[in-house]
């Protein structure tokens, strides 16, 4: 079994890995630090895995000869091409659940800032001022209503800081739960509509794909209560942006928090940089000790498969992982 681990810029910091020390043992490993398409290309005859945190576009998919798994070391895989890899047989797994929890402290971080206006304040502290900003809008979030939009492994460690730190109500949408998921983590399911129009804090956890695609848009940010707090820390394009800042910038509701962008990085230009009601941090829903148990968590899973068993977290539920696919 041939492993490539597309590595990038982490390919020094992961020679020190404890895990792919283990992998080098049983299989060979080739270690890419460069993750373009015709790299990739060149590389491709004779892997079995991948393992990778960037794109893998379908060229190189179609390509391989005896491909059989991408394992991603992010959680989102919209980079990869999932339609060249259903297609050939090629199964994704992700790292699901490693960066739930530090993903959630950030949104509650960012929800608390917005809801105090401590960014605004300490704005104005710096400045020489003070005063309270935005009197008006500033609320305890104790005993609100959070409508959590994919009730997965980050929503659901929201529904738990919701209920255990702030006593909130709460409200999910998520067509592929059921009933009992949502009752597991005091959520009460309910549609789309009905969420954004009765929770106090919308956040969304979904991934990024056609289905979600700007999901968020005009007729959904207008049904927000004027005193909402919208929170996205999944993938830039599930909202639109262009109607979001409208909003914003219109004091239509009381101010969002935002960790991912329809561009990365954010233009220079982008109006989202001009507001105040909003509370921006640049893609870092992970802590770099989480990003170092992402990488060691999807080495361990290729380990499994190395082994002999099979793989966890598997995302392309279109393919079912069959035994005899591993003994080509
Ligand atoms: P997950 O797969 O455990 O959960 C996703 C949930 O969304 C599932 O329950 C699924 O049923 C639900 N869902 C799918 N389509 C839906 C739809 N159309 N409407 C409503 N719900 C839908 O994933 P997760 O670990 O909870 O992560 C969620 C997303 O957050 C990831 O896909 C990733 O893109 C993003 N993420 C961002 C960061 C960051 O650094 N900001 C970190 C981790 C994950």
């Amino acid at each position: 079994m041939k492993v490539l681990f597309v590595a990038g810029r982490w390919a020094q910091d992961i020679q020190n890995s404890k895990r792919l020390k283990e992998l080098r043992k049983i299989v060979d490993v080739e270690i890419s630090e460069i993750g373009d398409e015709n790299t990739l290309l060149s590389k491709i005859n004779g892997v079995d895995v991948i393992i990778t945190g960037g794109p893998i576009t379908a060229p190189v998919i179609n390509a391989a000869d005896k491909l059989k798994m991408i394992q991603t070391t992010s959680v989102g895989y919209e980079y990869i091409d999932e339609a060249a890899a259903s297609a050939n047989g090629v199964i994704i797994c992700n790292v699901a659940g490693v960066n739930a929890n530090s993903v959630v402290e950030l949104a509650f971080g960012m929800i608390l800032d917005i809801a105090r206006r401590i960014t605004a304040h300490n704005r104005l502290m710096r400045d020489g001022g003070w005063a309270r900003v935005d009197i008006e809008r500033q609320v305890e979030i104790r005993n609100s209503t959070i409508g959590i939009i994919g009730l997965g492994a980050i929503g659901s460690r929201m529904a738990q800081f919701a209920k255990l730190a702030f006593n909130m109500n709460i409200l999910t949408y998520d067509p592929y739960i059921t009933e009992a998921r949502a009752q597991q983590f005091n959520a009460e399911l309910v549609d789309l509509e009905t969420l954004l129009k009765k929770s106090d804090i919308v956040t969304v956890h979904v991934p990024l794909n056609e289905e979600t695609r700007h999901m968020i848009g005009e007729k959904e940010l207008s049904l927000l209560k004027p005193t909402a707090i919208f929170v996205s820390t999944a993938r830039g394009p599930v909202v639109d942006e262009k109607a979001l800042i409208k909003v914003l910038q219109g004091k239509r509701i009381s101010g969002a928090c935002l960790d991912v962008y329809e561009v990365e990085p954010l233009p220079k230009d982008s109006p989202l940089r001009t507001l105040d009601n909003i509370t921006l941090v640049p893609h870092i829903g992970s802590t770099p000790g989480i990003m170092v148990q992402m990488r060691e968590t999807a080495v361990w899973n290729v380990i499994r498969v190395a082994k002999g068993q099979s793989p966890m977290n598997i995302q392309t539920l279109k393919l079912y992982y069959t035994s005899h696919k591993w003994q080509k």
